[in-house]
């Protein structure tokens, strides 16, 4: 009998399309992509890839035809599939947001009252507005949907935003947003014991990437006098590591820290005296 493998979906171009095999390629899973292929098996990991369009790929989870995939929360909320959210991916970061000509006077959310809204998502834009108590009429349009309002589709769109320049070029300012989205791997809730286990080494595998891309590792050289000072700074995985150097009364202390504090950390460890600052990105983090 052949071994269980697990079936992904992922995007076949796109923007979640990139980011996504890149994450595959660094758990180190290896595969052929790109081209006009519509599936390849990973030749050291038990896993097959389906590339699809986007929007097909929540059905394919919640029907079981794919184990995972790797979808926009925009569109995973929009359509409503049960799926389980396994995973936030931090990638193809993006907001819903509403947006009006830019000449016009926003006066808050009651703006809307009454408008005609293009949108590609309806459902998560009357939710959105249903609960501010503000009724409108969506008008459901599969692209461009920024050119409504200059069209007289509609008076107001509701649409993907990241930098705002795409509404910008065409005269409209963005007033609110409606969802926050990224990237995330959804499952079928209903895999069985063979296929939960190749989940959870997938799963250990993305958060031992997702570590390593949120930390950094710190190398600098520190005199006795200032040890306990610096020491006291820098946590590590359990606390840094402390060389002597050959210059007497000196020594080398190593240590991993968080993105998030990064500079923080790195004017407090010079002002208590630690010189010749490294700093190393970290390809993977096995707790
Ligand atoms: P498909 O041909 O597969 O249907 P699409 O045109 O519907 O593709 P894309 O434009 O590739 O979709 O966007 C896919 C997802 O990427 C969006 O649903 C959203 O989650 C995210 N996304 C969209 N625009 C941006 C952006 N400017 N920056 C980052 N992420 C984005
Ligand atoms: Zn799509």
């Amino acid at each position: 009998m052949e071994p269980t493998k697990i079936r992904i979906a992922v995007q076949k171009s796109g923007r979640l399309s990139e980011e996504s095999l890149k994450l595959f390629k660094e758990c180190g899973i290896k595969f052929e992509s790109g081209g006009s292929k519509l599936k390849t098996v990973s030749s050291n990991f038990p896993i097959e890839f389906l590339f699809l369009r986007d929007d097909d790929i929540p059905g394919y989870v919640e029907d079981g035809v794919a184990d995972l995939g790797v979808i926009g929360e925009n569109v995973l909320m929009e359509h409503k599939r049960q799926v389980d959210i396994v995973k936030e991916l931090g990638f193809s970061k993006c907001r819903l947001s509403l947006a009006i000509p830019r000449n016009e006077v926003y006066t808050g959310l009651e703006y809307f009252q009454g408008k005609n809204i293009a949108t590609s998502y309806p459902n998560l834009t009357n939710a959105f507005l249903d609960k501010q108590g503000i009724q409108v009429t969506t008008h459901e349009i599969s692209g461009s949907v920024e050119i409504a309002p200059s069209i007289g589709l509609a008076e107001a769109i509701c649409d993907i935003v990241s930098t705002g320049g795409t509404l910008l070029s065409n005269g409209l300012k963005e007033v609110a947003t409606v969802f926050n989205s990224q990237a995330v791997l959804i499952s079928n809730n209903t895999l069985d014991l063979a296929k939960q286990d190749i989940l959870a080494k997938l799963l250990f595998r993305i958060d031992s990437v997702q570590r390593g891309q949120n930390a950094k590792y710190v190398v600098l050289n520190a005199h006795e006098d200032n040890l306990d000072k610096i020491t006291a700074l820098l946590p590590g995985m359990k606390s840094p590591s402390v060389m002597p150097l050959t210059e007497k009364g000196w020594y080398s202390l190593h240590s991993v820290i968080s993105e998030n504090d990064f500079w923080e950390i790195i004017e407090s460890l010079r002002t208590a005296g630690a010189e010749g600052i490294l700093v190393l990105p970290i390809e993977k983090m096995i707790l």
